[in-house]
């Protein structure tokens, strides 16, 4: 999941001009396509639950269109999906659509209007934990592929939906692992279509690179001793982690005014950082000998891993000395999916939304989603979810999707998927990876 950026007020006066479908008013108790996507919605997938009936739910829809689902299991109690959807030359590379099956905590008492696993339809919009991000694309995948088989239409390309168990919580047991093994070698994958997020806007962002997020734990020592005790405020553990504390806010003002200046799509040339955790002390009266802070940073995609170290331990290590440094999560920087029509994928997808009349914009986002560990497996991905002109909930309270931007979505993807499995043999390279480049040179 991730957010984007406010929009300038003069790219949205820009792109209001243009007409899109509004919200009709008859009922959808009778679409079967509505009361599928509610009845996923139903299934409670907040991660570390049971994904069991996620599995028997896939399994069911799988068999309905004659397939197999494969189960992968890396960690136990984390399954991966694979339904492969056949296509007429399997030595061709294949297509990957991915999305997530867990969905973030969500409950009635957090302010809810309508209970966030009940996939309650009202004023044409779908309620629930998942609706945007993002059972609705998976539902959507399905429901494009099926139609292109009823229409008879063979794809060239062998297409695979993949379900992963983890997204919401770093992907560690899902994608991560999938990619490692020798049943995503099997597929043969030349691309991969991955999930974007809502914007309130008539225009579709697709994401072609993520930030590379790294986590860490400061630790400062200090002298300890009784509550009226007096050490200069330089060998306390509190005096140590303020000074920590006072570069890395210097940095992140600089940062932030870059993020002042940078264009809505792109959060590329940023690093954000966030202290998101304070700990330590014991008691009111005790002069504490440890302090944590816990930061989230989010790298700017032209700094290398290496230089960003360096300055990023200067910065902590100044501030005094007996201070540690932990890093919870160090993700290598991926490459970027080549956003122009001499990607013959970016073609694919630019074509189907220009045939439903919206207009396509590269985008980088601020949080980051699987497809960056596929592109660091040297997979071109591109991410995007078809919610335009929707307010973008993704884990927030009352998350919805109006009923006809998910409609649309599924007409989006026919076209979509049929011209990403259809690209002719000797218009895609068979090393995938020339549609990737390295931004850190
Ligand atoms: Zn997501």
């Amino acid at each position: 999941m991730f957010r984007f950026k406010i929009w300038p007020a003069a790219l949205c006066f820009y792109l209001n001009v243009i007409i899109f479908s509004k919200a009709d008013n008859f009922t959808y108790d009778s679409n079967p396509t509505v009361a599928l996507l509610q009845k996923y919605i139903q299934i409670n997938t907040t991660t570390y639950n049971d994904l069991g009936p996620a599995v028997k739910f896939w399994k069911n829809l799988a068999a309905e269109e004659g397939l197999k689902l494969k189960k992968y299991v890396y960690v136990k109690g984390m399954p991966v999906l694979v339904i492969k959807w056949p296509g007429s030359d399997p030595t061709l590379s294949s297509i990957m659509l991915n999305s997530h099956m867990d969905v973030v905590p969500a409950a009635l008492e957090d302010g809810w209007i309508i209970p966030p696993f009940s996939g309650q339809i009202s004023d044409g919009k779908i309620y629930g934990r998942g609706s945007q991000d993002m059972k609705s694309v998976s539902i959507q995948y399905y429901e494009a592929l099926k139609r292109i088989k009823e229409k008879n239409i063979t794809l060239l390309r062998n297409v695979y939906m993949t379900l992963m168990p983890d997204e919401e919580v770093g992907t560690v047991a899902g994608m991560q692992k999938f990619l490692q093994s020798k049943e995503f070698k099997a597929m043969n994958v030349g691309f991969e279509l991955d999930e974007g997020g809502a914007v309130n806007l008539p225009v579709l962002p697709v994401l072609y690179q993520d930030k590379a997020v790294w986590q860490i734990i400061v630790e400062c020592r200090g002298t300890a001793g009784h509550g009226s005790s007096f050490q200069p405020t330089n060998s306390t553990a509190v005096g140590k982690c303020y000074n920590v504390a006072t570069n890395m806010f210097q940095y992140r003002d600089e940062q932030y005014q870059i993020f002042l200046s940078s264009p809505a799509n792109d959060s590329s040339l940023y690093t954000s950082v966030n202290l998101n955790i304070l700990s330590g002390g014991s008691a009111n009266n005790v002069v504490p000998n440890l302090v944590r802070l816990t930061y989230d940073i989010r790298l700017n995609t032209r700094v290398k891993e290496s230089d960003f170290q360096q300055q990023l331990e200067n910065l902590i290590y100044s501030a005094g000395d007996n201070i540690t440094i932990t890093y919870i999560s160090r993700n290598p920087q991926s490459p970027a999916t080549i956003a122009n029509s001499s990607n013959p994928y970016w073609t694919a997808i630019s074509d189907a939304a220009k045939d439903m009349g919206i207009p396509v914009l590269p985008a980088i986002p601020s949080g980051s989603t699987d497809a960056r560990h596929v592109r660091l497996a040297g997979v071109p991905a591109l991410g995007l979810s078809p919610q335009i002109n929707t307010p973008a909930l993704l884990h927030a309270v009352n998350e919805y999707l109006g009923v006809n931007t998910f409609l649309n979505g599924i007409n989006f993807y026919e076209k979509a998927i049929y011209n990403l499995a259809n690209i002719p043999a000797g218009q895609a390279s068979t090393n995938p990876s020339v549609y990737l480049t390295d931004t850190t040179n």
